[in-house]
């Protein structure tokens, strides 16, 4: 680093207030350079590596974790835990008072303490997952910058940033570290992280009075955005020792918010587990007074209700939440929060971009209007190879458009082609200059640029303010969308003279104008006027201009998005194309990927909006099928978001704008562009495409959509046991038989051995393939419908139904009478086996028979889920452990079961299938397409 660079500090011991701070804001603007050891090319590579050694990575300190020993200690002051920790206490209690002791007793009370440690640890494992699996999707969106070096643009890592490096900010950008600005073109900033206002500020380059620095008007901050303008800026502190790094808390990290569906479950497993209790106080009201002892009765109850309760539910719910995150990160879609997932599957409407979203925002200038002709432009991409026809004529249109522009062109280098640093719009521009034979960086030195008027999404048009060439006045470029610059001009170029626009002349741009857009094609005009002040206002920089042309661009839809579209159409999902671009060129992309496809679309522009009240806007969207919003603003697609919303649609809206925020929060679910969007756009968002493609958003509906099925698959695998394993125990205790036909060990053994591995593999489904066939499930449809309750009883009862006359089989073909049967006679411990094993056998063939909803098992394929079949494997191995390894034996008091016991219970599983199969067959004749929001 250079000497006398007062102002620099390494991170973290910036001194808090003091001279050496003050100093860099009072600077004027040739001072701070060497006040920071820079120069106006930026630092040099030799330079920058010196200083990264010397101040570190520009990175704030990791957000402090919640210890692991609280996140593990949380996990036992959950409901469940507690109710099971509290019967374990009861239970250890009976163990003791009793004379003389039972070792069942005993071996309950240690099997639910196992069950809540096992739960307890699951639970811990999922969420310090889940956790792991935010950190990497993230670290999948680097935040990177734009800096100056050795003279040279460049994109880099904001992490890489050293004090002296002069940073290049444009609206939506996050500010990555703390500078002093030294341009500044109308910019305005937004340091709600650091001051909790909310409303945009402007900065200035200018100097000003020492004052503390937060509130220097020419410094911006890490953290804060930047919501309009352009500037250069000079970083002056990083990493720990910014402003945010001083006021950034090593804080716990934020709660877990739980999704609405991870509440329904929560609030319906309570209610299971209030039944539970019920259920156990029902049975042991009912038990006591037929003289049965009053601990052992107590002791059943409790076994009874600790085995209803559906232990490793929220765990299996988490795990098929985080298989959805990961499966959409696979497909390109990031989701950041698992609400996102939910309301993906439940998506009815998609307002989408056009350019980079539809089309692959790989632009290219194949035409070019001027004095009433027409100039194609050869070559493909970006590389300046290839002809302007008659170039001479739109010379001068290319040059200005080159000039008003703030992108780059980057040479082929490690495999890759010719790319844009910065706008592609702006890119193709200049690659269309380069191939008219104009050198940009002569142009750029023979006209410097001294004043720029950002180019924003309302206005529609920049211009830039530049030294003629004899440096005796200034001329003003203006490029942006026709209507707008069009308004401004009062003269025309034609064919070398200038003239006045008449009405006319006026006309034939229109119609050149249509005329290109309706070929599909991005227009833009350009225009220029010259002003005696460099600082002219902008008001007066952008009036009066001479018009010189237009530019007409090309970009070609992204391929799989027409088949993306057709997705949607089959889904019931709608799209709505939202554009900043001429309706013609809307309309002609939107034929092309299958948007439109009748004649006549409803085209709104945004001055259409602007006249319309909120009824008539409600009223247009009722009835238009093919919508397509032109020339509309970020306010506007805000808008049109809430009439929908109003309309009870759950909408999924793109945007890449930093005023695309309202809008990407407002809507049910906000979707970025990873690759072309801003920082802002993608903070407001809660999904980020990495590939910025239509099409992954679908992908991302269709795999939302599968989740939930998923969800609800396990679930009536869960619950519907939970009727085989309550029926058999009411039936025996109505029937007065004195034992129970399955004890609370082997129901532990079934919740927590063999059905938790299929619950998993139920949650990892793969999509059915007709889940993108049916329409949007209604978004007050609850979890936990009739149809799946129906589901629930449906198979539950005739596992209950099968297991309770296997269990009475057993016990009648004995010959003794209830009254006489102990715990230790063979025939109950093999009736009270085959309950068991057949609650498992027909658990496994239940796994299979969820797998669909409404088509046969056989279409997606028996072996089609190999995960499931493992997990049905090794639950069918523990029973068999259970039922023939002797220290087993004497744990759960089982018997070994023979070959034709086995049949029994396959045959029936079979059964269960069969019937299956039938209600789904008759479903299918009945209900080809199902009730509207309701699944079968
Ligand atoms: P799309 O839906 O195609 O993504 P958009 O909504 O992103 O479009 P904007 O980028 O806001 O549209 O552009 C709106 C209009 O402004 C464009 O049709 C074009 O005429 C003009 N325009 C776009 N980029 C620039 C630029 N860099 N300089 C000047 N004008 C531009």
């Amino acid at each position: 680093m250079g000497s006398g660079t007062p102002v620099l500090t390494p991170g973290g011991s910036r001194p808090p207030t003091g001279k050496a701070e003050s100093a860099v804001q009072t600077l004027a603007t040739g001072n701070v350079f060497a006040a920071l050891g820079t120069s106006p090319r930026g630092l040099a590579s030799s330079e920058v590596a010196a200083r990264r050694t010397q101040f570190g990575p520009n990175e704030l300190p990791r957000a402090g974790r919640r210890g692991l020993w609280r996140d593990l200690a949380t996990q036992f002051t959950d409901l469940f835990a507690v109710v099971l920790l509290v019967a374990s206490a009861i239970t250890f209690l009976a163990y003791w008072l009793r004379d003389p002791r039972d070792v069942g007793t005993l071996q309950l009370a240690v099997a639910i303490l196992g069950v809540v440690l096992l739960n307890a640890a699951i639970g811990f494992a999922q969420e310090y997952s889940a956790e792991r699996t935010a950190e990497s999707l993230q670290a999948m969106v680097p935040h990177t910058c734009r800096v100056l070096r050795d003279g040279q643009r460049q994109e880099l890592p904001a992490h890489d940033l050293v004090p002296g490096d002069i940073v290049v900010l444009e609206a939506g950008d996050a500010v990555s570290a703390d500078c002093r600005l030294i341009e500044a073109h109308e910019v305005s900033v937004n340091n709600a992280a650091l001051t909790g206002e909310s409303d945009a500020v402007a900065r200035t380059g200018e100097p000003v009075a020492a004052s503390p620095v937060l509130e220097a008007r020419n410094c911006v901050f890490m953290g804060t955005d930047v919501v309009a303008g352009s500037a250069k800026a000079v970083v002056f502190a990083t990493g720990a020792a910014t402003e945010f790094g001083r006021i950034f808390r090593l804080a716990a990290a934020a709660p877990r918010q739980k999704t609405p569906l991870q509440r329904q479950v929560a609030s319906m497993a309570r209610r299971v587990a209030g039944t539970a209790l019920a259920i156990g106080a029902a049975l042991f009201a009912v038990r006591l007074p037929t003289g049965q002892p009053f601990v052992e009765t107590f002791v059943f109850a409790l076994g009874v209700m600790v085995a209803l309760v559906p232990e490793g539910l929220p765990a299996t719910l988490s795990v098929s939440l985080a298989i959805g995150v990961r499966r959409m990160a696979r497909r390109h879609a990031l989701v950041k929060q698992l609400l996102a997932v939910e309301a993906l599957g439940s998506t009815t409407v998609v307002c989408t971009d056009k350019t980079g979203t539809l089309t692959q925002a790989e632009m290219t200038v194949v035409q070019l209007w001027a004095g009433g002709a027409q100039h194609a432009v050869s070559g493909v991409g970006y590389a300046p190879a290839g002809e302007v026809a008659d170039p001479r004529p739109v010379r001068e249109l290319l040059r200005a458009a080159a000039l008003c522009s703030n992108a780059r062109l980057i040479p082929p280098a490690d495999r890759e082609g010719w790319r844009v640093l910065g706008d592609t719009t702006e890119g193709a521009l200049l690659v269309a200059a380069a191939k008219a034979g104009l050198d940009l960086t002569d142009e750029d030195a023979a006209e410097p640029r001294v004043a720029e008027y950002p180019f924003d999404s309302v206005r529609k048009l920049m211009s830039t303010v530049h030294r003629d060439s004899d440096g005796r006045g200034y001329l003003v470029y203006v490029k942006g969308a026709p209507q707008e610059v069009l308004a401004r001009c009062t003269a025309v170029d034609w064919r070398g003279e200038q003239q006045q626009l008449t009405d006319e002349l006026r006309g034939a741009v229109t119609v050149a104008n249509d005329e290109l857009a309706s070929q599909g094609l991005r227009v833009l005009a350009v225009a220029w006027r010259p002003v005696t002040d460099g600082r002219a206002v902008r008001d007066e920089a952008e009036s009066g201009l001479i018009f010189l042309g237009l530019a007409g661009m090309l970009d070609p839809p992204r391929p799989d998005v027409s088949e993306a579209v057709d997705a949607c159409r089959r889904a019931g999902i709608r799209i709505v194309m939202v554009t900043g671009d001429h309706p013609l060129t809307a309309e002609a992309v939107a034929r092309r990927v299958g948007i439109v496809r009748h004649p006549g679309p409803t085209v709104v522009t945004g001055s259409r909006l602007d006249t319309i009240d909120d009824h008539a806007l409600d009223g247009l969207l009722a009835q238009s099928t093919e919508l397509l919003l032109c020339r509309v603003s970020p306010e506007h697609k805000m808008r049109v978001v809430t009439a929908l919303q109003r309309r009870d649609e759950v909408v999924a809206v793109t945007g890449d704008g930093a005023n695309d925020a309202p809008a990407l929060k407002h809507a049910d679910i906000g979707v970025a562009m990873g690759a072309s969007g801003t920082d802002v756009a993608r903070e407001a968002a809660v999904m980020v495409l990495l590939d910025d493609s239509f099409a992954s958003i679908v992908a991302a509906v269709r795999l939302g959509r599968s989740v939930y099925q998923n969800i609800r698959k396990f679930l009536i695998y869960l619950f519907s046991h939970n009727i085989a394993e309550l029926v058999p125990i009411l039936a025996a205790t109505f029937a007065g038989f004195p034992l129970v036909p399955i004890t609370a060990v082997q129901i532990l053994a079934i919740d927590l051995g063999s059905d938790v591995l299929p619950a998993l593999a139920l949650g990892a489904e793969p999509p059915e393939p007709d889940v993108m066939d049916r329409p949007p499930r209604s978004r007050r449809e609850r979890l936990f419908s009739t149809a799946v309750m129906g589901r629930i009883l449906f198979l539950g009862g005739i596992q209950a139904l099968g297991v309770t006359a296997v269990f009475f089989w057993h016990i009648h073909a004995s010959g003794i009478p209830y009254s006489e049967f102990t715990e230790d006679d063979t025939a109950y411990r093999e009736a009270i086996t085959m309950v068991q094993a057949g609650i498992v056998v027909s658990q496994f063939f239940n796994a299979l028979a969820v797998r669909t909803e409404r088509q046969s098992l056989f279409r997606i394929g028996l072996l089609s889920n190999p995960w499931l079949l493992a997990a049905g494997c090794f639950g069918t191995a523990l029973m068999a452990a259970i039922s023939y390894a002797p220290p087993l034996q004497a744990l759960f008091n089982t018997a070994p079961l023979d070959a034709a016991d086995w049949a029994v219970l396959a045959a029936f599983g079979v059964l269960l299938l069969a019937a299956e199969e039938t209600r789904k067959w008759w479903v299918r004749r009945h209900r080809p397409h199902g009730p509207k929001g309701e699944e079968q």
